[in-house]
């Protein structure tokens, strides 16, 4: 009679546990709608990381921006591109992903609300000590990948400190040759254009509102108009008006990107013509590049 007893006892109590287990279930953050994605280091645990270094030393930091990007994309373009980049790389290629930092380097667009900006100096030494972290666990393969252009100059500078002072091999995987999309020629189409957008609607869809896209006003500096009107100009002078563009406030040349543009786009190409499809096949080119170049990297030294 009291084993009956006890019986229907810890039924209940099985019972009781079962609910409550699908209760909380139902209760967990309705704003988290992340799947663990393999080979991403924030998703993973130590004991995951130890045993993939157990078949890979190759580890893949992606960087970008916090900074305006026209009315219809996030703040985190930049930063949420190079991620997704890397994470679809790692899903082909023996690599890990690990992002340290959303921000990069922005004082251009410091006039757009929301931009962030870090100092190089900040920013290098963030990439640096990450990557000296992730050495000392045994990686002996860094490899950087850059959404933001304004970040390159610093991105080099970490790679170069890597390679001279550490044991590991750095690699600024931006570097890999691809020959850009036909459709995509339009002949100014930078921050937040056809094909930035055209990448986003691909990488993260759900943050792109197309409804708010506008074509710009676009202003170039005096210099930038007078290069840009020679019709056969040197690649020389393209780059002579790169430099007068997308420059703080503290140069003098009216050349941030609030001087260029009324709406912080720059493109003289149509945004309504940015598609997913366009954004996948470009993006699958490099990602393509990318995992053949890892793979010959990681056979060369393999013994
Ligand atoms: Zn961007």
């Amino acid at each position: 009679m009291k084993t009956r007893y006890l019986n229907t006892i810890s039924i209940a109590i099985m019972a009781v546990l079962i609910i409550s287990a699908s209760v909380s279930a139902q209760d967990t953050n309705p704003l988290f709608h992340e799947k663990k994605v393999k080979n991403f280091i924030p998703h993973m645990t130590w004991y995951e990381v130890e045993q993939a270094l157990k078949h890979t030393d190759m580890v893949l930091i992606p960087v970008g921006s916090i900074e305006q990007h026209g009315k219809h994309l996030p703040l985190g373009t930049d930063s949420y591109a190079s991620i997704e980049t890397c994470k679809l790389i790692s899903q082909e290629a023996d690599v890990l992903v690990c992002p340290v930092t959303l921000a990069g380097l922005s004082e251009h667009h410091m006039d757009f609300p929301g931009t962030l900006t870090l100092t190089a100096g900040t920013f290098e030494a963030v990439l640096f000590e990450t990557a000296q972290c992730l050495i000392r666990h045994g990686f002996k393969k860094i490899m950087f990948h850059n959404g933001h252009g304004g970040n390159t100059v610093s991105i080099n500078n970490v790679v170069r400190k890597i390679n001279q002072y550490t044991k590991a091999t750095a690699f600024f995987l931006n570097n890999i040759n691809v020959i850009p999309l036909q459709e995509l020629r339009i002949p100014y189409d930078w921050h937040a254009g056809v094909g930035e957008t055209s990448l986003m609607l691909y990488l993260t869809n759900p943050l792109v509102q197309m409804e708010m896209t506008e074509n710009p006003e676009l202003t170039f500096p005096e210099i930038v108009e007078k290069i840009n009107s020679i019709e056969k100009r040197s690649g020389y002078l393209n780059t002579i008006a790169s430099a007068n563009m997308f420059a703080p406030k503290v140069s003098g040349k009216n050349a941030t990107t609030k001087d260029m543009t009324n709406n912080g786009v720059m493109t003289t190409g149509d945004l309504k013509d940015s598609t997913i499809d366009l954004g996948k096949r470009s993006r699958d080119r490099f990602i393509k590049a990318a995992v053949k170049f890892i793979k010959e990297w990681k056979a060369v030294t393999e013994k």
